[in-house]
């Protein structure tokens, strides 16, 4: 696989979350990835702009998130970045079923945990929330097509 680069920085709506799925899922099917990982790579995806969109910036419309995609030649590194609230307490946000909203389930981070094999989340109240995950790939011999 070649090295990419791409960066996308979008508004602030919950219609956004599914660019940034096709966008993954575009680049998955380029990679040596199965259908699984793809899928898995989405809802990773999907988690970290949703919060974004709906924790960083409460629902406002009118800020931007930041998306990031790199191949290198061994992993594929996402960087989801909101200039939201932050989180307060990092630790405890970051527990399964956790979530400072009732109505939703608190596994958003799980899942990112589980379905990546990096996750790492840096957060500054006031200034914002980093979250960036990564992939390992496997390095395919050219003559394996
Ligand atoms: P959920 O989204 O269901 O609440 P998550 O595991 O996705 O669960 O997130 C846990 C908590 O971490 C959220 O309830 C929220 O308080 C906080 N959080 C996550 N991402 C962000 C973010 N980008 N900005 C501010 N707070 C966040
Ligand atoms: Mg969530």
């Amino acid at each position: 696989m070649k090295s990419n680069q791409i960066t996308l920085t979008f508004s602030s709506i919950a219609e956004n979350v599914s660019i940034a799925r096709l966008l993954i899922a575009s680049i998955g099917g380029q990679l040596d990835l199965s259908l699984n990982d793809i899928e898995e790579l989405k809802v990773a995806v999907s988690e970290a702009v949703s919060n974004a969109i709906i924790h960083g910036y409460k629902s406002n419309p009118n800020n931007i998130v930041y998306f990031n995609l790199e191949i290198t030649k061994d992993s594929l590194i996402i960087v989801v970045r909101d200039e939201g609230c932050g989180i307060s307490d990092l630790e405890q946000a970051m527990q399964p079923a956790f979530s400072t909203d009732p109505e939703r389930m608190g596994l958003g981070f799980v899942f990112m945990q589980s379905f990546m094999d990096e996750l790492q989340v840096d957060s500054k109240l006031e200034v914002g929330t980093t979250v960036t995950m990564k992939k390992h790939l496997k390095q395919t011999p050219i003559s394996s097509h």
